[in-house]
């Protein structure tokens, strides 16, 4: 990992390439701040910064042989520590090793992730993942041995709140007195979880929110927008990056859910039969859940139109283009068919939830409103 390949923090990276030169690299810091902030690539940057046989004024040579192996995650002297819990896979005996393809893999395709996406991506998703005593152990033993081939070892413990007291109290001697050249980099979205007796132990490195311009920067050269859209994504990521994708993901459904209702209800109201049954095969490529959470927008639209209907003020739209379709769809939407319409959505999302054949759904669906939209 790079320095550069992290969005923004660009007086933190000076201050960490500040420890290196004055030789003054603390053996136990705490890298602390929200998912999106970075905090997890900086603890990996700054590792391999420290182990670059080329270092750069402002960022590792990203081409020795130490580099190459970091920027894989394969350094012999770069060990992880994460949490983790069984799978159908994995039935007993997890630990960090057991999923550390799966880790390198995440990591390396983009470093900024939630701890829900970890455990989705490791399918426990319905169970919180810890760090255990038998990773306490492994810790142990990796670190008593001398660095491979770099002068220092590292071990990265990402969320050492997930660390279970037996775990944790076998750590203590080792993070308050550890060998020599090694170094402990713990990356924390929430220091107050985390055991006093650890982080008490351990320097704190406060990473901040990405400012405004570094962010925007990143966004515009990820998402196509226009500078205005960069500007208010920008303003409401508040400088966390998983943030500022969460909005644009949703945004970006929305509009194609938004597309998908206009084609049903533009079919329906012009009983548009053999175009009701192709859209209806398209949605069935959506999937389940997805299906469901469209049933959902439906709803949500069908209100919305409504209140707009009756007049009625302090409606709030997500998007303009919302706004201008409902202005004209706005009048099919009366007391006379909402219920109906409601309800022909609920019996729709129900079936989707019951395994029911999608496309029969859909296309049932589009047909009862034809009929209803135009009970108006
Ligand atoms: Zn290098």
């Amino acid at each position: 990992m790079l320095f550069k390949e992290i969005t923004g923090q660009y007086e933190l990276k000076r201050q960490l390439i500040q420890t290196v030169i004055d030789k003054r690299i603390s053996h136990a810091q705490i890298f602390f701040g929200s998912e999106g902030s970075g905090n997890l690539a900086l603890a990996i940057a700054y590792a391999q910064y420290i182990c670059c046989q080329n270092k750069q004024d402002d960022d590792s040579c990203g081409h020795c042989k130490s580099c190459i192996k970091f920027q894989k995650l394969v350094h012999p002297d770069l060990h992880f520590v994460f949490p983790v819990n069984t799978t159908n896979k994995f039935k007993k005996d997890v630990k960090s090793d057991t999923f550390i393809s799966e880790w390198r893999k995440l990591v390396t395709d983009f470093p900024y992730f939630s701890e829900q996406t970890w455990y989705k991506y490791l399918g426990i998703e319905n169970k919180q993942g810890n760090i255990n005593k038998v990773d306490a152990e492994i810790i142990m033993q990796k670190m008593i041995f001398k660095p491979f081939e770099a002068d220092y070892k590292f071990m990265i413990i990402w969320l050492p709140e997930r660390m279970l007291i037996v775990a944790a109290n076998k750590l203590l001697k080792l993070i308050e007195e550890p060998p020599a050249n090694t170094v402990f980099l713990l990356v924390s979205k929430n220091t107050d979880q985390i055991l006093k007796t650890i982080f008490s132990r351990t320097q704190l490195i406060r990473v901040p929110p990405v400012d405004e311009q570094s962010m925007e920067k990143m966004l515009s050269k990820k998402y196509d927008l226009s500078p205005n859209e960069t500007q208010v994504l920008t303003r409401l990521s508040a400088g966390d990056v998983l943030k500022a994708i969460k909005i644009h993901d949703r945004h970006a459904t929305e509009q194609d859910f938004l597309e998908n209702f206009t084609f049903m209800m533009r079919f329906a109201y012009g009983k548009r039969y053999v175009e009701m049954l192709e859209w209806a095969e398209e949605m069935v490529k959506l999937g389940r859940e997805q299906q469901k959470s469209f049933l959902y927008f439906c709803q949500q639209m069908i209100r919305e139109n409504f209140i707009m209907n009756l007049q009625m003020q302090n409606i709030v739209y997500s998007t303009d283009k919302e706004k201008e379709f409902s202005q004209k769809f706005s009048q099919f939407i009366t007391p006379k068919n909402i219920e109906s319409i409601y309800s022909a959505l609920n019996l729709a999302a129900s079936h989707i939830e019951y395994n029911g054949n999608q496309k029969i759904i859909f296309s049932d669906l589009a047909i009862k409103l034809a009929h209803l939209i135009r009970k108006a």
